[in-house]
């Protein structure tokens, strides 16, 4: 019986998901939570799905999979479309898929939840540690606070993804940021 504390994870994607869920299975019962409706078009997110599928057959953790309610994401970022990357729009990205990270955390019954997306060296963990912290105060949960990129983590995210063969996307996910690639 393995009586790690659990956590739910929400995850981007699957070359960030191998290396981060890999590094907290060390210390949690992880489940992963996809929940991106930001990415664009609909075959990327397919795609990126389909490959933290395949990540979570591997380091054998259950993925939770989330709506693809991308009209609702439409609705929220458009009138901050012309913002640029690490801008008001992506907070309100960040801050909509960790609320509905503490939302799922809440219907699971787990108590503490985080995000992988501070190993992006395009995002900053404080900004995401602020949002992760407000929003568990809102639904009652603990977020865990992190930044992945620290110890080289993002490169070694890279070299373990291009190991094991995953597709590494090129723009973070959103139509705004697939323009701008
Ligand atoms: S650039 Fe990335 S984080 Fe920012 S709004 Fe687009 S998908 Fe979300």
């Amino acid at each position: 019986m393995d009586n790690k504390p659990k956590i739910l994870a929400h995850l981007c994607c699957a070359p960030d998901a191998l290396y981060v869920v890999g590094l907290l299975q060390a210390s949690y019962l992880v489940t992963g939570y996809f929940y991106n409706p930001n990415i664009h078009p609909e075959e990327e997110y397919r795609l990126r799905l389909e490959e933290t599928r395949r990540v979570a057959r591997h380091l054998e953790f259950e993925l939770v999979e989330g709506e693809y309610e991308v009209d609702r994401w439409f609705q929220l970022t458009e009138k901050f479309k012309d913002e640029p990357e690490k801008g008001r729009r992506c907070h309100i990205c960040y801050a909509w898929r960790l609320n509905k990270t503490a939302e799922k955390a809440k219907e699971l019954g787990i108590p503490l939840f985080t995000t992988i997306m501070s190993i992006s060296p395009w995002k900053s963990s404080a900004v995401l540690n602020r949002i992760g912290r407000m929003t568990g105060r809102k639904y009652g949960l603990e977020f865990l606070e992190a930044d992945f990129k620290k110890k080289d983590g993002f490169n070694k995210s890279v070299l373990l993804s291009k190991q094991f063969g995953l597709y590494r996307q090129n723009y973070c996910g959103c139509l705004y940021s697939w323009r701008t690639r």
